[in-house]
């Protein structure tokens, strides 16, 4: 058993290492659309290997596609970003593909996983959300809550597939939240899996063992390139969900959540870990050598744990009722779509504030001896958005201005500079506190020591920093 593992670490090790040669360079961040995949869906038209069959349309008349390889008895159905904003697996499945078109490697590997196995693709299931990068369709109904009510002709697609397919196996392929961590950890859940129960007393029948078993395969792979960095997600029953219906329909269902990783907003080093996990599995599956797992190992994967904040400021001190106090303050990064949503920027929020002792930072600053006070506003009121390019930003921070006034309305909600814009009506009064945006400057007695601008930040005395986008307010 020692040597079966052995040889599964060092084929995905040759995976890992050879990524670079498959990665499907059309797909580089994660908000691409329907017409960035259709053309690549095209070339595999033109390879005998690949049958591509049109399955039905999402609400807005988008085809869903699915993507037919392999002649094995092994049935194996996967489909990608049910959660339009849920990108990840979705790149991986086209490395997947330029991998299985390459001749002349992985040719051992390829010919048997053809032979014993035939895989059906389903890349974007929800194409109307990924338009919009947004979770729910163009119906604003979620998919994943819709397996029984079946309101959405996506959700329609995707049971039939799996009633007339009956596969052996299904991978769900999803995102999470970025601020998961692996159990009560500083880690970042990078990865987290989960074999979906099918009932309410979370029972464990053969169907849902199997996928026990090759979520312990995935994570031993995974552990190589993410030590202590792969989570499980929570196996409460949910009955409107996929996940939970198509184990109780018979299909072992193994749901691949993508989280954080440190500096990989686009999830570009995520993506190449879907791509080693899905094909180790996807040989584990072939070859029936999932079959020698212990399905009690799934159990020793930490759970998904709510621990982490984007920035953790630790140890400051704010003047309260003229008194000083001692808080901690938590701050989240959320992105807010530009646009088409080809593009984003973020809008920040102290999301709590006090002893947060027992949390951690996936960014931390020690603000030990340090004062917390507003950022400062600039004298000048601008007329528009263009008229900043008259001032030097860089300089302005380091003496703490952190803030404009606008003397008329802006539609923008973000904007690419480090700077904090009040609209006309908004109040110049800036208190720090839970649910405001984090703008605020750190200062030792004098000095100033950190300038927070929508909880991005700079260290004014090495210059180092995490600057990010603005905010309209
Ligand atoms: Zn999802």
């Amino acid at each position: 058993m020692t040597t079966a593992y052995s040889q599964d670490l060092a084929f995905s090790r040759d995976l890992f290492d050879t990524y670079d040669t498959y990665r499907e360079t059309a797909l580089t961040h994660r908000r691409f659309k329907q017409t960035d995949i259709l053309p690549l869906i095209d070339k595999l038209k033109t390879d005998g290997r690949f049958e591509v069959t049109k399955v039905g349309e999402s609400v807005e008349k988008r085809p869903v596609q699915l993507i037919k390889v392999g002649n094995g008895p092994r049935k194996v159905l996967l489909w990608s970003q049910m959660h339009g904003d849920e990108p990840s697996a979705t790149m991986a499945i086209f490395d997947i593909f330029n991998l299985l078109r390459a001749d002349g490697s992985f040719d051992d590997f390829k010919k048997q996983l053809l032979a014993e196995t035939t895989l059906y693709f389903v890349p974007m299931l929800n194409p109307d959300g990924a338009e919009r990068y947004q979770r729910r369709n163009a119906l604003d109904i979620d998919l994943n809550r819709d397996a029984q009510r079946l309101q959405s002709p996506e959700s329609v697609i995707l049971k039939g597939l799996q009633q007339s397919l009956k596969p052996l196996v299904g991978f769900n392929l999803h995102d999470q939240n970025t601020r998961y961590s692996a159990g009560p950890t500083p880690k970042q859940a990078t990865i987290s899996f989960l074999a979906t129960a099918f009932d309410q007393a979370r029972s464990i029948n053969s169907v849902r063992e199997r996928s026990m078993q090759l979520i312990v395969g995935m994570n031993r792979v995974l552990q190589q390139f993410i030590p202590g960095g792969v989570g499980r997600f929570s196996d409460e029953f949910e009955p409107r969900a996929f996940g939970d219906n198509i184990q109780k329909w018979g299909t072992t269902l193994v749901l691949i959540e993508s989280g954080g990783y440190p500096n990989d907003p686009e999830k570009q080093f995520i993506r190449k870990l879907n791509y080693v996990a899905i094909l180790s599995s996807l040989k584990a599956i072939a070859t029936d050598s999932y079959q020698a797992e212990s399905r009690s190992e799934y159990n020793t994967i930490p759970e998904n744990e709510r621990y982490l904040f984007d920035v953790l400021v630790r140890n400051a001190q704010m003047m309260r009722g003229g008194k000083p106090v001692t808080v901690d303050i938590g701050i989240n990064r959320y992105e807010v779509n530009v646009g088409n949503a080809a593009t984003f920027g973020y809008r920040s929020t102290i999301e709590d504030f006090g002893d947060l002792s027992t949390f951690f930072g996936i960014e931390e600053v020690d603000a030990t001896g340090l004062t917390v006070s507003p950022g400062l506003i600039h004298a000048d009121t601008l007329r528009s958005l263009a008229d900043l390019t008259k001032y030097r930003l860089d300089s302005l921070l380091q003496q703490g201005v952190t803030t404009f006034r606008l003397a008329a309305p802006s539609r923008a909600t973000t904007h690419a500079a480090p700077v904090h814009l009040l609209q006309p009506t908004t109040s110049a009064v800036r208190p720090v506190q839970t649910g405001r945006i984090p703008t605020f400057l750190l200062r030792r007695g004098n000095q100033l020591r950190y300038v927070f601008i929508n909880g991005f930040w700079l260290d004014v005395s090495s210059g180092s920093n995490k600057l990010g986008t603005g905010v309209v307010e």
